[in-house]
């Protein structure tokens, strides 16, 4: 899947606060969700580098 990031920002989810970026298609600049990079707990960093995709943009596109 081709995707571009976005800027880095911290987000306070249910989880936990983390750095997250939007994530957007490479061929239409749709945003398609969000990725983490990074946990601030350690329990959490098995998240890091995992794509959040939101489902319904998704069928859209596809
Ligand atoms: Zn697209």
């Amino acid at each position: 899947m081709n995707i571009v990031i976005g800027p880095k920002e911290e987000r306070k989810l249910i989880s936990g606060y983390f750095t997250v970026a939007n994530i957007f298609c490479s061929k239409c600049n749709e945003e398609m969700g969000w990725i983490y990079i990074r946990a601030f707990e350690a329990t959490q960093r098995y998240k890091e580098g995992k794509c959040i995709l939101e489902k319904a943009k998704l069928m859209k596109e596809y």
